[in-house]
């Protein structure tokens, strides 16, 4: 076992968690610890690897030394940025959310559901968050280590511009860091992670899974209790949830794995995917009954199908992707095509 205390260092004012892949692959090995040698030689940074940060089991290792980090963080992983974010808030590692984009991408982490006119608080305004700063990078982006080295350097820096080409690269001191790799054993999970800036708390999710995954803490607020009861593969409540606030981090499609669908990208925006329907055939509430079904008789226990509480979700639901879609025509309308 590594000792990690990693904040041990009075200039340490950044630590780098990187997490790895959870395959073997060489590819993706070396740009790891290509990374993390190169950051742990930033001044005032310190790098921490970990496993895969969605596989870590609670209490154990990674995450007891992730929760001892009191610095802002700069996680790079393998998973969306989102994703990423609300993995570590779920385990106590909180703080504000930095999308760290490249390009011409922005830094708007809203999607349409986020931004949605609602009276209704999300949970993060509720109960906020610490200050400290969370940026997330998305390892998926790039195949060269140097571009995600050149974008810790920013973010130290504070320099950070997602507008800006990416940045001119800047020359810190090297004066040695520290870099401390927790070797801890994990096997693959599978289970929601819920976005609380989101989540209304409205408890759809608590109702439709019956698989008792999701429960309440003492304040009545949501919460994945039971993460590996959940069934794996199943991301059916993902497609009921009124503010897409769950996300599978694993799943294929990337709106249900937490990435960031809305804004900038509306014309890119596949409808049939962000709102649920893989195939274009069913609803998301139909595809989540019929998933939700799937994993009931294979539990050998018997399929509900669409009850009422479903049906009233599937007539809000209807009316939600035509707002979307009237949105779009209005942008087309716009560009007077
Ligand atoms: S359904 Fe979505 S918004 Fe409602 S409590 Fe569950 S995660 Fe939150
Ligand atoms: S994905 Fe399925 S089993 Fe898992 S929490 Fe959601 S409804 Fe329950």
């Amino acid at each position: 076992m590594i000792s990690a205390n990693v904040q041990s260092e009075a200039s340490t004012t950044w630590t780098v968690v990187l997490s790895k892949g959870q395959s073997r692959n060489p590819v993706k090995r070396s740009l790891e610890q290509a990374i993390a040698e190169a950051a742990a030689q930033i001044e005032g940074v310190a790098v921490v690897v970990v496993p895969h940060l969605y596989d870590l089991p609670k209490g154990g290792e990674s995450l007891t030394t992730l929760g001892e980090i009191e610095s802002n963080l700069i996680v790079a992983s393998w998973i969306f940025p989102r994703a990423a974010h609300w993995v570590l808030d779920r385990n106590g590692v909180r703080g504000q959310f930095v999308a760290v984009e490249d390009e011409e991408e922005d830094d708007s982490e809203e999607s349409p559901a986020a931004t949605s006119e609602s009276d209704v608080d999300r949970v993060t305004e509720l109960y906020p968050r610490p200050d400290r700063e969370i940026h997330c990078i998305d390892l998926k982006t790039d195949e060269d280590a140097e571009h995600f080295i050149n974008l810790v350097r920013q973010i130290v820096q504070g320099e950070l511009d997602p507008n800006s080409n990416g940045g001119e690269e800047r020359s810190l001191p090297i004066v040695g860091g520290k870099l401390v790799q927790v070797d801890e054993t994990t096997s693959r999970r599978w289970y929601p992670v819920i976005d609380f800036s989101r989540c209304t708390n409205c408890m759809e999710c608590v109702d439709f899974c019956l698989f008792g995954v999701y429960g309440v803490d003492q304040a009545e607020t949501i919460l994945v209790e039971q993460p590996d009861n959940c069934r794996k593969g199943c991301p059916a409540c993902s497609r009921v949830c009124p503010e897409n606030a769950i996300i599978f981090p694993q799943h294929k499609a990337p709106a249900i794995a937490g990435a960031d669908v809305g804004g900038e990208e509306g014309f890119k925006i596949d409808l049939s995917k962000l709102f649920g329907a893989p195939d274009g055939s069913d609803d998301a509430i139909a595809t989540a009954a019929r998933e939700r079904d799937e994993q009931l008789l294979l539990s050998g226990r018997e399929a509900v199908g669409i009850d009422d509480q479903l049906k009233r979700r599937q007539q809000d639901m209807t009316q939600k992707p035509k707002d979307e879609l009237d949105e779009l025509i209005d942008s087309l309308d716009a560009l007077d095509l």
